[in-house]
């Protein structure tokens, strides 16, 4: 496969304090790759501190630098996913602004590419200067998904990775809200590997995916690719069923062969709590998936951009066949319903 742009795409939430030296590593990064031309594409997911600014900044001493500016978070996986729509090169690498991702792994990368391969995926080696808690929610979410999902995993493997342009234009198609993209890139296909790498401590700032930002991953996780709750729930109303069935063939037999009154009162508490508890319990993840099918028939946009800078009015039509994603800057809008239009009428 011959390569000749690279795209970097770098979500950033709150990451003022990281970029300037993720820009630094990248830029002498990519000064030693001068077969290639490259873009950074960078996705600024709503931020509220002063990394906007910063990416201006950027974008206007540098024509590589190309920026998405969110209307508000969207989250990690959908930051990636505008980044997705919007790239333009040969080969992808999506990568963490924090630099806990070594942007020099592009080489090994390359080679990857070279050797036939579409998908790369960076696999941690080792995870240093994360928190004890950390590690545990992180080893914690990747045996619940081995438990519960269908959808094979390659553990200690992030969203750092590599792809070619036919797999980025398979990503493109899929649309869903949910999402969980370092499952979908397995379920892609075409020809992957594993390289491996040490992850770093994050360079400045926090992390920005705190507990319950991983609770409702995981739960991404194992919903988006199998409806395994659902069966699990059929299965353990059916034994209910059969038990419930068995007791009331007891009872029956109990008032009318031998005449003894039950007691009673005590098995029936404890038999309407069961049940309701259990009903609930049902409802609660029928509901889960139920959820997910309302949120995708109201088909909103998975994003909107309050502003863009160095991207040209010909990137927006990398999203046109989706028409989901909407751009609020005066200058593309209209290009946008050019294209809307035209398809329409096709
Ligand atoms: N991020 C984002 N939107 C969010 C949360 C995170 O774009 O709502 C970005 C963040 O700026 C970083 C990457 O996603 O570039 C990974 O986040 P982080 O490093 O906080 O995750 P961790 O490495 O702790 O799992
Ligand atoms: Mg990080």
């Amino acid at each position: 496969m011959k390569i000749s742009t690279i795209t970097f795409i770098i979500p950033c939430f709150n990451e003022s304090e990281t970029l300037p030296e993720m820009y630094k590593r990248l830029s002498s990064l990519t000064d030693k790759f001068t077969n290639f031309q490259f873009e950074f594409l960078f996705i600024n997911d709503g931020s509220s501190d002063s990394t906007e600014e910063i990416l201006k900044n950027f974008a206007k001493s540098d024509k590589r630098v190309r920026c998405l500016h969110f209307a508000k978070n969207h989250g990690h996986q959908i930051a990636l996913s505008a980044g997705i729509d919007f790239a333009n090169g040969d080969l992808i690498v999506a990568i963490d602004a924090d630099l806990q991702d070594p942007p020099e792994l592009l080489k090994e990368m390359i080679d990857k590419v070279y050797e036939g391969y579409d998908v790369i995926h960076a696999q941690r080696r080792n995870r240093s200067g994360e928190t004890w808690f950390k590690l545990f929610t992180a080893k914690l979410f990747y045996w619940f998904i081995k438990r519960f999902s269908t959808q094979e995993l390659i553990e200690n493997c992030g969203d750092f990775r590599a792809f070619t342009r036919p797999v980025l234009e398979v990503a493109r198609r899929f649309r869903e809200r949910h999402k969980f993209l370092r499952g979908n890139f397995v379920l892609y296909g075409f020809r992957q590997c594993v390289i491996q790498y040490d992850r770093d401590s994050r360079f400045a700032g926090t992390t920005k995916y705190p507990f319950k930002k991983m609770v409702r991953f995981a739960t991404d996780a194992v919903i988006n690719f199998s409806t395994l709750p659902i069966r699990i729930v059929i299965f353990i109303s059916f034994l209910l069923l059969m038990l419930s069935f068995v007791y009331l063939i007891r009872s029956l037999i109990l008032h009318f062969v031998f005449h003894v009154t039950i007691p009673g009162w005590t098995s029936l508490i404890v038999l309407i709590t069961l049940f309701a508890s259990l009903q609930l319990f049902c409802f609660a993840i029928i509901g889960a998936y139920v959820g997910r099918i309302y949120e995708q028939v109201q088909n909103r946009p998975l994003y909107w951009i309050k502003d863009v800078q160095n991207i040209s009015l010909d990137d927006a039509s990398a999203i046109s066949p989706c028409i989901q994603e909407i751009i609020i800057s005066r200058n593309i809008v209209n290009s946008k319903c050019n294209i809307v239009n035209e398809e329409s009428t096709k």
